[in-house]
C-alpha cells in the first residue's frame, strides 16, 4: 500500500505520519520526488483501513499495490534511482554506462584489454574472478587473484569493477577488496541466502536475469536484496533459454521497457551472454541501447580464440570500439527530444 503525502504536509508531520505507521507493526519507505511524497506501507496491509488514512489530513491518497514486489516497485518510487557505482560512474535515470572486459580475469592481458575498453568509452570494468562453470573440470577462474589484479587495474585506469559473486561467504572478501559492484549471476539469480547477503553488503549490485526467471520473479529477487537495506540494484537482462538452439540463449529485449514500467531500477543488458556469439552481439547491443537500457555489459578480450572462457561470444577491442561509436549515435538518437511541427 502507498500514501500520497500532500505537498503542504510538513517534515514534522510525515515523521508523526510515518511512526504513526509503523507504531502499528509496519515498515515504511519513504520516496521524496521532486513532485510527489510517497509513503510505501511494507507488511500485512490487509489490517489497515484506507478510508482511515484517507481521512487524515496530511494523505492525498492511497493505493493498494497488489505486486508482490514493493520496495523495487515504481508505484512506490516514481522516479528513477540512479546508482553511485564509485569513481563518479552513475548509472540511470538518464546516465547510460558500459560496463566492459573479458568473461574470466586471466592475468596481465587484463591490461591491454581494459585500456582498450576505457579508450573506447566504456566506464565500468568487468571481469570474472569467480566463474560459474557448467562442467567443474573447467577453469574456474583466478579467484583472490583475479581480484587483486581488477582492482589494481581498476585504480589504474580510475575505472570503478563488476565481478561476479557466487558464493555468500566469499561477499566479505569482495567487500574487503573494495569490488564496487557486486554481480549476482543467472545461475544464482534465485540463490536467496546470496542475495540478502549482498543486501546487507549495501554495495550496489548487478543481479543478472535467472536462465528461466520470468520478469516478476526477477524483481522479486531484487526484493531480497532491498528487504536487506540496501537500494543499490541493477537489473540485468542476460538472455532467457526457449526451444531456440541458434543462439546460447534468447535475448529478451522487451524486458528492457517491461521492466522500466515496472520498477524505478536502472536495466542494463548484457547482449554478449544473451546470443553467444561474437558476430549477434553488436545488433543486439544496439536493440537494447535503442530499447532504452540504462547500460550495457560486454565480453571484450584481445585474443578470443585463446579466452579461458565465452571466447565465441567475446567482441575484440577493434569490435568493441566500433559498437561503442554505433551505440553513442543510436543514444543520441533515442534520448533527443522530438521537434513536433
Ligand atoms: C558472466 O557475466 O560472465 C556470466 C557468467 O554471466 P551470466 O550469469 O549472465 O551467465
Ligand atoms: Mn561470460
Amino acid at each position: 500500500m502507498i500514501a500520497v503525502v500532500r505537498e503542504t504536509a510538513t517534515p514534522e508531520q510525515l515523521d508523526q505520519f510515518v511512526r504513526w505507521i509503523e507504531d502499528r507493526g509496519f515498515k515504511t519507505n519513504v520516496s521524496q520526488g521532486d513532485n510527489e511524497t510517497i509513503v510505501g506501507i511494507i507488511g500485512d496491509t490487509t489490517r489497515i483501513d484506507p478510508f482511515l488514512l484517507e481521512s487524515m489530513d496530511i494523505v492525498d491518497r492511497v493505493q493498494r499495490v497488489t505486486e508482490p514486489y514493493k520496495l523495487a516497485n515504481r508505484k512506490f518510487h516514481p522516479e528513477d534511482t540512479v546508482i553511485d557505482c564509485g569513481h563518479g560512474v552513475l548509472v540511470g535515470g538518464g546516465h547510460f554506462q558500459v560496463m566492459a572486459g573479458p568473461c574470466s580475469v586471466e592475468g596481465d592481458n587484463l591490461r591491454a584489454i581494459a585500456r582498450a575498453a576505457r579508450d573506447a568509452g566504456a566506464t565500468i570494468l568487468r571481469g570474472g574472478a569467480y566463474k560459474p562453470r557448467t562442467s567443474p573440470y573447467t577453469s574456474q577462474g583466478m579467484g583472490a587473484r583475479g581480484l587483486d589484479l581488477l582492482m589494481e587495474v581498476g585504480a589504474e585506469l580510475d575505472m570503478p569493477v563488476v565481478s561476479e559473486v557466487m558464493d555468500p561467504r566469499d561477499v566479505g572478501l569482495f567487500l574487503e577488496k573494495g569490488v564496487d559492484v557486486l554481480q549476482v549471476g543467472a545461475r544464482n539469480a534465485q540463490n536467496f541466502p546470496l542475495l540478502r547477503e549482498v543486501g546487507r553488503a549495501g554495495r550496489p549490485v548487478l543481479l543478472k536475469r535467472g536462465m528461466s526467471e520470468t520478469i516478476d520473479e526477477l524483481l522479486m529477487g531484487a526484493e531480497y536484496v532491498m528487504s536487506e537495506g540496501n537500494p543499490n540494484v541493477m537489473l540485468c537482462e542476460r538472455g532467457i533459454r526457449t526451444f531456440e538452439t541458434r543462439t546460447r540463449n534468447t535475448f529478451d529485449v522487451n524486458a528492457v521497457p517491461v521492466l522500466h514500467h515496472l520498477t524505478h531500477l536502472p536495466v542494463i543488458a548484457d547482449p554478449s551472454h544473451s546470443t553467444g556469439y561474437t558476430r549477434y552481439v553488436r545488433p543486439a547491443a544496439y536493440a537494447a541501447t535503442a530499447a532504452g537500457a540504462d547500460g550495457l555489459e560486454i565480453e571484450v578480450h584481445d585474443c578470443p580464440s585463446r579466452a579461458w572462457s565465452d571466447g565465441a561470444q567475446a567482441l575484440t577491442p577493434a569490435q568493441f570500439e566500433d559498437a561503442m561509436r554505433r551505440i553513442a549515435l543510436i543514444r543520441e538518437a533515442v534520448t533527443a527530444p522530438l521537434e513536433v511541427a
